[in-house]
């Protein structure tokens, strides 16, 4: 089995190789290539430096992931442009590397007959005020990011319609893990806690979401490439909502610190209040169910960023 994972030098992707590489891997034997164009948010020190091949490149090169498919059996698609905040500030990335590279790996794989797994977000849902989505509710989007991630998702859907392409889609919630380039909120918040500074909370904090564990998150986007249903959507979720104050406050006690730390800062235009999806399709198909417990996870995490400063504060921009 020959899989090609795009973006995968960055947060997750990186941890989807790892694992795919790793002793416990769900997938042994495979041969796996990673495509990544190095973005501020991928580096090459967050993958092994051996067992795989590494391309340096752009989702939306036609040529490059012509040549790339006809290479491999299965597209796991990870590569995105993922800041919420950058998209407000300027939407055209991501359009760019969400839309354009998306589509590109969809003709890609629909000429050479692969198999795609489009690593998609709850947040295409919008914000959910009460109860959980299931994966046939309409698509919302709050933000120029939610918005390129849901226009990629029609597009595979569209593909799998019209030319019956192989298919299936992720909505993973809120991943948290080692390795997260420190501009989301668990480690930026670690980040700056862990050099004395202020951490800024958007608005009352009030905002919920549902948190998974990246191992988690990697194992069920595994799981959807190897048993899920061509033309499929499975909701991802880790079972655990916390208000950004809550989980400002696990962070804050975790590292010891008060909270005279926190700087309350002018809310995100257009923040979704809440984030839940109904993850029964994937437990019920594919028997996932999230294993990490929020609590191990969380401490692990912090743990990671205390004892590898150098990762983030050399990193290209740094928190
Ligand atoms: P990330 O920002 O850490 O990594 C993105 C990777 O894509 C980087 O390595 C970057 O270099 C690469 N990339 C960006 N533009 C590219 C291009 N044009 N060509 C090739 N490579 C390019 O993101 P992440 O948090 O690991 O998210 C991975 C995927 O999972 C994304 O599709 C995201 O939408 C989705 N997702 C993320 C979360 C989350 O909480 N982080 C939750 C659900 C879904």
């Amino acid at each position: 089995m020959r899989i090609l994972v795009t973006g995968g030098a960055g947060f997750i992707g990186s941890h989807y190789v790892r694992t795919l590489l790793g002793p416990d891997s769900p997938a042994p034997g495979v041969e796996l290539t990673v495509l990544d164009a190095l973005t501020y948010a991928g580096r090459r020190a967050n993958l092994p430096a051996s067992g795989f091949t590494f391309v340096r490149g752009d989702v939306c090169d036609a040529r490059l992931l012509d040549e790339l498919a006809a290479g491999h059996d299965h597209l796991v698609h990870f590569a995105a442009e993922s800041h919420v905040d950058r998209s407000i500030e300027d939407a055209a990335a991501f359009i760019r590397t969400n839309v354009l590279g998306t589509q590109t790996v969809l003709d890609a794989a629909l000429r050479h007959g692969r198999r795609v797994v489009l690593v998609s977000t709850d947040e295409v849902y919008g914000s959910v005020a009460a109860g959980a989505c299931a994966e046939d509710a309409p698509p919302r989007p709050s933000s120029p990011y939610s918005a390129s991630k849901a226009s990629a998702e029609l597009l595979a859907l569209a593909q799998h319609r019209t030319h019956g392409l192989d298919v299936t889609i992720t909505r993973g919630t809120n991943t948290y893990g080692p390795h997260q380039y420190p501009e989301k909120i668990i480690p930026l918040f670690t980040a700056r806690l862990l050099r004395g500074e202020r951490v800024p909370l958007y608005g009352d904090g009030r905002q919920v979401r549902d948190w998974l564990h990246v191992d988690d998150h990697v194992r069920a986007v595994d799981l959807v490439r190897r048993e899920g249903r061509s033309g499929a959507v499975y909701n991802v979720a880790g079972g655990v909502e916390l208000s950004n104050r809550e989980l400002t406050g696990r962070l804050l006690a975790l590292l010891g610190a008060g909270w005279d730390r926190v700087a309350y800062v002018r809310d995100r235009p257009g923040h979704d209040l809440r984030y839940a999806v109904d993850d029964s399709r994937i437990r019920t198909e594919l028997g996932f169910r999230p294993v990490i417990d929020f609590t191990d996870g969380l401490k692990e995490t912090v743990e990671w960023y205390a004892r590898h400063r150098d990762w983030w504060e050399t990193g290209p921009e740094g928190a």
